[in-house]
């Protein structure tokens, strides 16, 4: 007998078609992009909200236009568990970063709903706006919101037509004036769950569907600064130069070395410049970027203290000297054990090896951290591709991520 695909992978299948549905909705055509208080982002809330009332959900949009959805508990009352994900883009984005996590949790409250169930404490699902930041210069204002660590500030940022986050805010019908009202209480909240495409290769490599998240990496971002000699390319004998940007090849090289020799920790020179350089000129200054980023902060810590005394001593070797000023530092997120315990029993259930990693990339979860307790389950994505157009998860990896976080919250519910 032939079986379709559906039969194979209910919820894959449905999930999917929901996110090719959102992907419609663009603020440029041709291509997916839908940032925060947009045209598009209108049109995704009332999809949205749509989709949660349709699968029995009350619906509200909130201070900072976060879509929230609220499936009650079997008694009315109860603590509440949140789950959720968003439903901004970046320019030219795929698919599936945010909306997978936000679809694939209403599809499994949807489930029970059809079916009577419930459970003894109310799920809410959201959809934020705000995740990637690209409209205005902070993020995870929706999050933050609810942590109760929105600061107001933010509200003052301006976008790239001198149009105000309040503002944004309030044409799109929202009244920014009641964050502070947002935020949940933790006595009375179970925590915060999100499915999310891994947006890298390790799943992939090791050929398993779904993983669960150990911890958001930490991250340091440094600028480096070196000053050498500029001089005739021709002239200037090799043993005698202080050539900047050899020297910034060499601490790059070191930063890489560093960095590979640990398995939990990665580092990126992303932009390099030369300013005023010209073929026949020996660089004489040479300016990089680092981000270096660890589950653990120790390992961040010493890994920076490490780098920087290496590049001391590669610049006093050469003759140059280096200035070195770190940017900024996000400590890492650690994921609560109890709710990633119960998520690995909902991988296990599966006949499934449930894969430990840390999150290279942020998530509006760490705006829980230390706050209300979190986790994640990632779902595996074609080539580990992730903000491009060719962003890509499989129907039945995404019916694998709604089948674990259904027996996710029957786990939780038993207790
Ligand atoms: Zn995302």
């Amino acid at each position: 007998m032939l079986v379709k695909a559906a039969d194979q992978a209910p919820f894959g299948e449905a999930i999917s078609s929901r996110l090719n549905e959102l992907a419609a909705l663009s603020d440029e055509s041709g291509r997916l992009t839908r940032l925060y208080l947009s045209p598009a982002h209108r049109r995704a809330t009332d999809l949205v909200a749509y989709w949660m009332r349709d699968a029995g959900m009350s619906v509200r949009v909130d201070s900072l236009a976060s879509v929230v959805g609220r499936y009650q508990a079997a008694d009315g009352g109860g603590k509440t568990l949140m789950l959720g994900s968003h439903i901004d883009s970046v320019r030219n984005a795929g698919r599936f970063d945010g909306p997978l996590g936000v679809v694939t949790a209403i599809e499994v409250v949807k489930a029970a709903f059809k079916t009577g169930k419930r459970f003894p404490f109310a799920i809410e699902v959201i959809a934020f706006g705000d995740e990637e930041g690209v409209r205005f210069a902070s993020t995870l204002g929706g999050s933050r919101a609810l942590a109760g660590t929105f600061d107001d500030k933010a509200l003052e940022e301006l976008d790239e037509k001198g149009i105000s986050r309040a503002e944004a805010l309030t044409a799109f019908g929202c009244d920014p004036s009641h964050v502070a009202a947002e935020a949940r209480p933790p006595d009375r909240t179970l925590g915060y769950v999100e499915v999310h495409t891994e947006q890298g290769p390790v799943l992939e490599q090791e050929g398993l569907p779904v993983g669960i998240v150990t911890a958001i990496d930490g991250v340091t971002r440094a600028a480096i600064e070196v000053d050498g000699v500029a001089g005739h390319a021709g002239t200037v004998p090799m043993p005698m130069r202080k050539d900047a940007l050899a020297a910034a090849a060499e601490m790059l090289l070191a930063i890489e070395a560093r960095a590979r020799a640990r398995s939990n920790l990665v580092a990126t020179v992303g932009k390099m410049e030369v300013p005023g350089s010209a073929a026949n000129v020996i660089p004489g200054k040479a300016r990089f970027t680092l981000d270096l980023r660890s589950p653990s902060d120790d390992e961040r810590l010493t890994a920076i203290r490490d780098i920087r005394q290496t590049i001391a001593t590669i610049a006093d070797k050469r003759g140059v000297s280096v200035r070195f000023t770190v940017g900024h530092e996000v400590p890492a997120a650690i994921c609560d054990a109890r709710l990633s315990e119960e998520l690995v029993h909902a991988v296990e259930a599966l006949e499934i090896a449930p894969r430990r990693l840390p999150s290279g990339a942020g998530h509006d979860a760490m705006a829980f951290d230390k706050i209300i307790p979190f986790a994640m389950l990632f779902v595996r994505c074609r080539g580990g591709v992730s903000h491009n157009p060719d962003e890509f998860a499989s129907p039945a990896d995404i019916d694998v991520a709604a089948r674990v976080l259904s027996t996710f919250l029957d786990r939780i519910g038993s207790q």
